[in-house]
């Protein structure tokens, strides 16, 4: 990217700025039933810290109430309880300031197509009051690679150009928390890329931005720390390093030619379980303990193999592992007698 767009999400740091980007706590959402429905609790005494500068991923299968936190925090829905603030600015008490901190690039698009993008980029200056002399709407769209589409019209504008121009919309305030709601969902590969380069870039120079997504591997690509929510609950926050060492984790299964009724002690450093008689799942940290030294170990240990098969963890496991309790995750672990 060329210096002089540099301004862009230029928000380097000094004395004055928070520690935590967005700070939240004890946020809850009730949606109440309209007639005979059920009430949903779409948050349930979240508590989240983003630190100012991160690249932060919100991760979570559909329905995980990813949605509503932001939309909190943008000021689009109300909370039931608890507390929020954006770049230290309280969003109920402060509303004004947390909204200026703030810009949200929605799930849904929705574009007028008979504007230009720059057209769209200075109304919505206009809407947050962002004097002419201070908008930098050409600035903007160069940096999101949208600078010769500047006066085409939007309808003219493909699928990752549009959602560009999303994002770019909510940049004209210079705001420096960006939150983009699942921006990568079913759109191909190649516009995935390449959106998460932008974002990349964004965040390099200053902008604190906060992603949801259900796909771990975006999650796992692009941002530095995770937080997964399941049914409106915040289930495990760390660095995605940390995140991932915990995920660190596959089940190897081997169908024997004999019945056994107790795990050989041969196997037990390898955390291995009898689901049946003939039946035995090694619960594997394929970073620490690689399948050929499980293999070797049953060899030696005289069993006769007659299938095996691995399975990934997938995110569904992950959920599955979080919510079984933080420190023994390990599925079916509860039943064994002793650790190793
Ligand atoms: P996500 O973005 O993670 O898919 P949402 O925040 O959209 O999740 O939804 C969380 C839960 O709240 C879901 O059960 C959803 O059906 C419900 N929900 C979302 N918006 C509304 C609404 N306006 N009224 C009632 N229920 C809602
Ligand atoms: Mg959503």
């Amino acid at each position: 990217m060329p210096d002089d767009q540099t301004s862009v999400a230029a928000h380097s740091a000094n004395a004055d700025m928070p520690v935590f980007a967005v700070e939240v706590r004890g946020l809850d959402k009730l949606y109440r039933a309209k007639g005979r429905g059920e009430d949903i609790h779409a948050l349930a005494d979240v508590d989240l810290e983003i630190p100012r500068g991160s690249l932060f991923g919100l991760l979570g299968p559909n329905g995980a109430g990813k949605s509503t936190l932001i939309n909190i925090l943008a000021g689009l829905v109300n909370k039931s309880g608890g507390t929020a603030k954006i770049w230290g600015y309280d969003i109920e008490a402060q509303s004004r300031q947390s909204r200026s901190a703030i810009g949200v690039v929605p799930q849904e698009l929705n574009i007028d197509p008979f504007f230009t993008p720059r057209e769209l980029l200075e109304l919505q200056a206009g809407l947050y009051g962002v004097p002419p002399r201070e908008r930098r709407s050409d600035e903007i769209l160069g940096a999101l690679g949208l600078a010769d589409k500047a006066k085409s019209y939007a309808r003219t504008l493909s699928g990752g150009m549009r959602r560009r121009l999303m994002v770019a919309k909510a940049m004209v305030h210079n705001p420096p928390v960006l939150v983009l709601d699942e921006p990568t969902a079913g759109v191909d590969i190649a516009f995935r890329q390449q959106l998460w380069g932008h974002v990349r870039e964004l965040n390099r120079l200053g902008t604190t931005i906060l992603l949801t997504t259900h796909y771990l591997e975006e999650a796992e690509a692009l941002c530095d720390r995770i937080a997964i929510i399941d049914h409106g609950r915040v289930i495990a926050c760390d660095t995605t390093q940390s995140l991932l060492k915990r995920l660190d984790s596959k089940d190897l299964t081997l169908v024997l030619g004999n019945d056994l009724d107790t795990v050989p002690t041969a196997l037990a450093e390898f955390n291995a379980e009898l689901t049946g008689p003939r039946r035995l799942v090694f619960h594997y940290r394929p970073s620490q303990s690689p399948v050929p030294d499980i293999l070797r170990a049953v060899a030696a240990s005289g069993l006769q193999v007659m299938d095996l098969s691995t399975e990934e963890t997938d995110l569904e496991d992950i959920f599955l592992q979080l919510t079984r309790g933080a420190h023994d995750p390990r599925p079916g672990n509860g039943k064994r007698e002793s650790g190793r």
